[in-house]
């Protein structure tokens, strides 16, 4: 009797799974999907890297500058490169939308280059990376960014101290 309760109850009801992918499919609030990458808001701290348990994250020095990389197949969706990041360079959307022929794993990883440039200070090779925020009061304004950016760590500490920053 229980039985046909609940076939009946179902019946009606209809199915509860969706029939993905030849209908489109919801996402669950707060998902933890794939990494995404801001090149411009990457300070190459490499903590990231150091707290990526999987080694999707891995950073390579190169002629041209420090390489970020990220293999979204070894990647568990920890959160935890997203957490310890401090300018949200590194955060997880919500997209899951990742199955691929195994052909095509070369291409999901993501590959960015933080390049080398002459500091606009002395003149010595130095990372066009973002300053690290953490502790800077007052807090750095875009402008500020860009001029660090352009300076090598000796001159950044310089022109922050000129103008009155903690750091
Ligand atoms: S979410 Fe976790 S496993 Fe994935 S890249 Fe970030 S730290 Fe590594
Ligand atoms: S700024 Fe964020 S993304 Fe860049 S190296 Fe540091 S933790 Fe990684």
């Amino acid at each position: 009797m229980n039985f046909l309760k609940i076939f009946v109850r179902n019946l009606v009801k209809g199915p509860s799974t969706i029939p993905f992918p030849f209908a489109p499919a919801w996402t669950p609030e707060r998902m933890r999907g794939r990494i995404q990458f801001k090149l411009q808001s990457c300070t190459g701290c490499r903590a990231c890297e150091q707290v990526c348990a999987p080694g999707a994250i891995r950073f390579d020095k190169t002629p041209e500058g420090l390489r970020f990389m990220r293999w979204h197949n070894t990647c568990v969706f920890c959160g935890m490169c997203e957490f310890y990041c401090p300018t949200d360079a590194i955060s997880q959307s919500d997209d899951w939308h990742m199955a691929h022929a195994v052909g095509e794993k070369y291409g999901m990883a993501i590959r960015e280059v933080i390049p080398y440039i002459a500091c606009t200070g002395c003149g010595m090779k130095t990372l066009a990376s973002a300053p690290n925020p953490v502790g800077v009061a007052p807090p750095f304004t875009p402008e500020e960014i860009e001029q660090q950016r352009n300076l090598c760590p000796a001159c950044r500490k310089k022109a922050l101290a000129e103008r009155g920053v903690q750091s």
